[in-house]
């Protein structure tokens, strides 16, 4: 595969455009726990793709699987008609929650399946007779997509500014992440569990009977790898319940195996009334994603009169390619022993990480799982540009990394050998060593 002629028509986003044209980073192939740049290069993935490969690139069974569909049944109506892949896989899911869920409902990416999952907890306190509950509440630095719900309870002011109100009553609680008390804390920090109580201030300010629900990320991925205070989540839970709030996790980065087991809400021992995913649902092949609800939210508006059923289905939704993938990686998953492998790496991921402290810009470093963030001191006046130079550097020495503001964010693939996390980390700490 050679270089396309101009890189002038598409929009990359977080791009430098000049910068990349002068030396254009195109991947071409992927296999396993590489990829294949347009120059040949061989580049370690430290990123599962977007955080969305968990059982490695071009997995055999995923791809026979995919292959073996698009032959078989290319498209399927999303109405009044279905196909056997789309309820072996709800089934399948259910299975994976160990039953606490009991409906999924199929869209195509994170960002609608959070649109999808702020509708359901509409609709669900509408048929229950509490149509007054509107609101929603957020998290400052939580990334929830691109829709414009994702937008609205998504922590990130920037992103709503060029907009300005989209979903209208929406609050955002304040992030937990204190650099001053939890720097190179292994795991959850101590400090700041007792932030939870802003949502009992938010609650007061507008009565419990206008708030839907709370939207948050169990660990906030795209925002730079930020992990609840121990008992934080916990506490969220509780003002939900005593409240009649519906509690949504946002798990399309930390499900499917990232925490290293199935969901983070199992990491945490923590039950959401609904949970959004996509990414690792189907290992990154085919784009989906799924909101899982607990059958009492879908049973509510299920059941009630006329008019108050919920209006969902994509075109796409559940689409036969998309089911046979997720299949395929769920069986991946049992049959590799995905996650037997991802606890056993755990240790060792951990120890790598923390290799990196004490080496120059590196102000904190932060692991849960099997994911980690490293954060860099600013250069003044270029916000995020000492980050951007590592990614550039360890681009060209072969390995991908996500850089995010000042901070670099690794999730690997979850078959990564302990020789891939050597190599990650040694050309990482030699990058450090070299930056400015
Ligand atoms: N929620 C979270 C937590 C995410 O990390 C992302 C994507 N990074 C999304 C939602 C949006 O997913 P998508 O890009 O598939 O729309």
């Amino acid at each position: 595969t050679s270089r396309p002629e101009s890189l002038a028509a598409f929009w990359m986003p977080f791009t430098n455009n000049r910068d990349f044209k002068a030396s254009p980073r195109l991947l071409v192939s992927a296999s396993g726990v590489h990829y294949r740049d347009v120059d040949g290069n061989q580049i370690l993935d430290g990123t599962a793709g977007l955080w969305c490969v968990p059982c490695g690139h071009a997995q055999p069974k995923i791809v026979a699987a995919v292959r073996e569909m698009v032959g078989q049944l290319d498209f399927a109506p999303t109405f009044q008609m279905g196909h056997p892949a789309a309820f072996a896989l709800a089934e399948k899911l259910m299975a994976y929650t160990n039953h606490r869920y009991g409906h999924v409902f199929y869209t195509n990416s994170g960002s609608e399946a959070v649109d999808t999952a702020l509708k359901i907890a509409l609709a669900y306190h509408k048929a229950r007779g509490e149509a007054s509950r509107t609101r929603f509440i957020g998290r400052e630095r939580g990334y929830h997509g691109v829709g414009f719900g994702g937008i609205s309870v998504g922590g990130i002011a920037a992103n709503r500014k060029p907009y300005g109100t989209l979903l209208p009553g929406v609050d955002h609680l304040p992030h937990t992440h204190n650099l001053e008390k939890n720097a190179f804390t292994r795991g959850e920090p101590e400090y700041g569990a007792h932030l939870a109580d802003e949502l009992e201030r938010i609650v007061a300010l507008h009565d419990a009977s206008t708030i839907a629900a709370v939207i948050v990320e169990p660990v906030a991925g795209s925002t730079g790898v930020l992990i609840p205070p121990k008992g934080y989540l916990k506490r969220l839970r509780e003002i939900c319940t005593k409240h009649g709030i519906l509690l949504i996790f946002d798990e399309v980065i930390t499900g499917f195996g990232r925490m290293t087991t199935p969901f983070a809400s199992d990491y945490f021992d923590v039950e959401p009334d609904m949970m959004t995913t996509a990414k690792g649902l189907t290992n990154g092949t085919v784009p989906m994603g799924a909101v899982f609800t607990k059958s009492f939210v879908h049973d509510a508006f299920m059941d009630a009169p006329a008019g108050i059923e919920l209006f969902h289905g994509y075109t796409y939704s559940g689409h036969p390619l998309a089911c046979a993938a997720s299949l395929a990686t769920l069986e991946v998953f049992e049959e590799e022993k995905i996650l037997d492998h991802a606890q056993g790496l755990q240790e060792y991921w951990v120890d790598a990480v923390f290799s990196l402290k004490g080496l120059p810009h590196v102000i904190d470093l932060r692991c849960i799982g099997l994911i980690a963030g490293i954060e860099l001191a600013s250069i003044p006046g270029k916000p995020g540009a000492r980050a951007y130079g590592a990614f550039k550097k360890a681009f060209a020495d072969g390995v991908l990394i996500r850089v995010t503001g000042d901070i670099i964010a690794l999730s690997p693939p979850l078959v990564f050998e302990k020789a891939h996390i050597d190599e990650l980390f040694g050309k990482l700490a030699k990058i450090l060593k070299e930056l400015d």
